[in-house]
């Protein structure tokens, strides 16, 4: 398949999964078929991944991506090779780095679940065309990446303004936040992958969904109180 096709999550679930280095071959720079040249995506894609295995304690040289012809078998045996012996080298994924086993699967997991918000943060970036290879090594930076991950947003509804409208419920790509008909909607922390869809999706009206960075999130309205009483509801009531 394209290169292009390659996303963050395929890398990361090859990893979670007991790889010890994810070797990608794309098509050369500049002779892809196709207007969208996805060779130019996996190698942003790729250079920001290597970044992020930085930032948890991984060696980036697990991951590696070249580029080369359906007719280079010979130059793809060698690199396939040079790639296995290196991985070689470098010995056990997280156990070389380290990381024991339980805090490496929390990293991974954690990380995974932040993959729309990064690609959310960075799809500027992620969609340049990097020209030259000298653009490579600083294209991303370690600070940056670290910015990213201390800036992560939670995203809260305020029960004093949600209308259970049901909007947000219906978009939530992960079913993230509870609600229904006349209720006042929460969202489940554990389960929110930080997507913003909520917040741009709430009428401006309403304005009951916050973005929050850098401070904690209010704890959720208790279930009993989660019930809208209408007021013309409540002229009906004897
Ligand atoms: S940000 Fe909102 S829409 Fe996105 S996953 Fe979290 S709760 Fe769902
Ligand atoms: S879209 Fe806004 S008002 Fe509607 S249910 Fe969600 S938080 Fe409440």
């Amino acid at each position: 398949m394209c290169s292009g096709r390659i996303d963050l999550k395929f890398i990361l679930r090859a990893f979670s999964n007991g790889m010890d280095g994810v070797f990608i071959g794309g098509c050369r720079l500049n002779e892809c078929n196709y207007v969208t040249h996805g060779n130019y995506h996996a190698l942003t894609m790729v250079l920001l991944c290597r970044r992020i295995m930085e930032h948890i304690g991984l060696n980036p040289e697990r991951l590696r991506l070249e580029f080369m012809s359906s007719s280079d078998g010979i130059r793809f045996a060698a690199l396939a090779s040079d790639f296995s012996k290196k991985v070689k080298e470098l010995g056990p994924f997280g156990k070389s780095e380290g990381i024991d086993a339980d805090e490496l699967k929390s990293k991974l997991e954690a990380v995974t679940k932040l993959i729309p918000y990064i690609k959310m943060a960075k799809r500027e970036k992620l969609e340049s065309r990097l020209e030259n290879k000298e653009e490579y090594d600083g294209f991303f930076t370690n600070d940056e990446i670290e910015k990213l991950f201390s800036e992560v947003p939670s995203y809260y509804i305020d029960p004093e303004k949600c209308q259970a409208c049901m909007i947000c419920s219906r978009r939530c790509p992960v079913e993230a936040i509870e609600g229904g008909k006349n209720r006042i909607h929460v969202i489940e922390q554990d389960k929110c992958i930080k997507c913003g869809t909520c917040f741009e999706a709430c009428p401006p009206r309403f304005g009951a969904v916050k973005k929050i960075s850098g401070e904690p999130v209010p704890p959720p309205i208790p279930e009993q109180e989660r019930t809208i009483v209408r007021k013309s509801k409540k002229k009906e009531a004897p």
